[in-house]
């Protein structure tokens, strides 16, 4: 099985397919057949009607209904649990049918809200919290930013989703968030801390803190659920960090900041403004020269900060940096490029020498 993913085995046109069950017609998402708890196989119009989005059928005239497993199940007898072991040990055999995989992902509006509220229903754990403090954040930044603890437990999981949907929210489109074997709505699981990312005062998607560094090195994920069904692909959304007393149109129509921070990683991002209270760009994992000069262009600035942090560093091209300094200086913009160690007053010589400057 190595091949299929494991939602084709499952998928309900395999298991008619593998219970030989008769097809008499297929109507947009829907495939009509003949049900094998009511009807016989000679009858002319099927009963079964079948949701090859869903997974789930039900029968127009006796009334069974279920998923895909339990119309295995109950065709051969047995539990759900030794259908799915069953299903596994054949080749999938599919339907052309409309069948989600990757789904296109929801506006900055509707995942805003979504993730808000799903924040809301996360807790910050001791561990967490003193690793925040250990970084210098304080309780408010903490609270402000929704910095959370991911819930792990996947009971807890599916009844965050739950609430989620009673709420009226719907998770597909919206990166993290999956159907399980189950065909109940869960979403990834990781240990460590959700940073918001947030432009234009809407939340664009969950990057991760991780506790234990990931194959690779990295300490930083994207809350994503690609390759799951109906999951959703994160993109590598760009974070601003400012002042609160600057709003976001005077930011990009006029003169507010003459020098800028630019970070690689969101963390650093807000370590960096929570030291420097300078307005700062986190853009994760790598340096995209036109998201960089899209973003700058806009905010009129004279000088930029860029500092990669260790995985960026060791993981981009140096032809990358060279080339988005020389596209900022292009712009007349003075860049000034550091690398990011992981010690907790970082950016702070940035505020000394503002300070050293005011007095000159
Ligand atoms: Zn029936």
């Amino acid at each position: 099985m190595q091949n299929n993913n494991v939602y084709e085995y499952i998928n309900i046109t395999n298991v008619l397919n593998q219970l030989h069950i008769k097809k008499t017609s297929v109507r947009g998402n829907y495939i009509y057949a003949i049900c094998p708890f009511c009807q016989n196989s000679k009858e002319k119009n099927g009963y079964l009607k079948v949701n090859t989005i869903n997974n789930v059928y039900i029968c127009r005239q006796c009334g069974s209904s279920g998923s895909s497993l339990d119309l295995y199940a109950s065709e051969k007898y047995i539990s759900t649990k030794e259908a799915f072991k069953r299903l596994l040990r054949e080749t999938p055999v599919l339907d052309n049918m409309p069948y989600t995989y990757n789904n296109p992902v929801k506006d900055e509006y509707y995942r805003d809200m979504v993730y808000r509220t799903f924040l809301e229903m996360q807790k910050l754990s001791d561990y967490h919290y003193k690793k925040l403090k250990e970084m210098n954040f304080s309780d408010n930044y903490i609270k402000d930013n929704q910095f959370k603890s991911i819930e792990n437990n996947n009971d807890n999981k599916k009844e965050i989703c739950i609430k989620l949907q009673e709420q009226g929210l719907k998770l597909d489109g919206i990166p993290g968030f999956f159907q399980d074997t189950d065909f109940k709505w869960n979403y990834k699981s990781h240990k460590g801390i959700f940073i918001p990312v947030t432009l234009n005062n809407k939340i664009q998607g969950l990057r991760i803190l991780l506790d234990e560094k990931y194959g690779l090195d990295t300490e930083n994920v994207w809350f994503s659920s690609n390759n799951e069904y109906n999951g959703t692909k994160a993109s590598n959304w760009p974070m601003v960090l400012k002042n609160k007393s600057i709003n976001w149109i005077d930011m990009y129509n006029s003169c507010t900041s003459e020098s800028i921070i630019i970070a690689t990683e969101m963390i650093l991002a807000h370590k960096l403004f929570n030291n420097t209270n300078k307005t700062v760009i986190g853009i994760p994992n790598n340096i995209d020269k036109d998201l960089i000069l899209n973003l700058v262009k806009r905010m009129n600035v004279s000088e930029v900060f860029l500092y990669a942090d260790k995985y960026t560093i060791l993981h981009t091209s140096s032809l990358m940096y060279e080339n988005t300094i020389q596209a900022l200086e292009a712009q007349n913009i003075k860049v000034d490029f550091r690398i990011a160690l992981t010690e907790t007053n970082i950016g702070s010589d940035l505020n000394t020498s503002e300070e050293n400057k005011k007095v000159a």
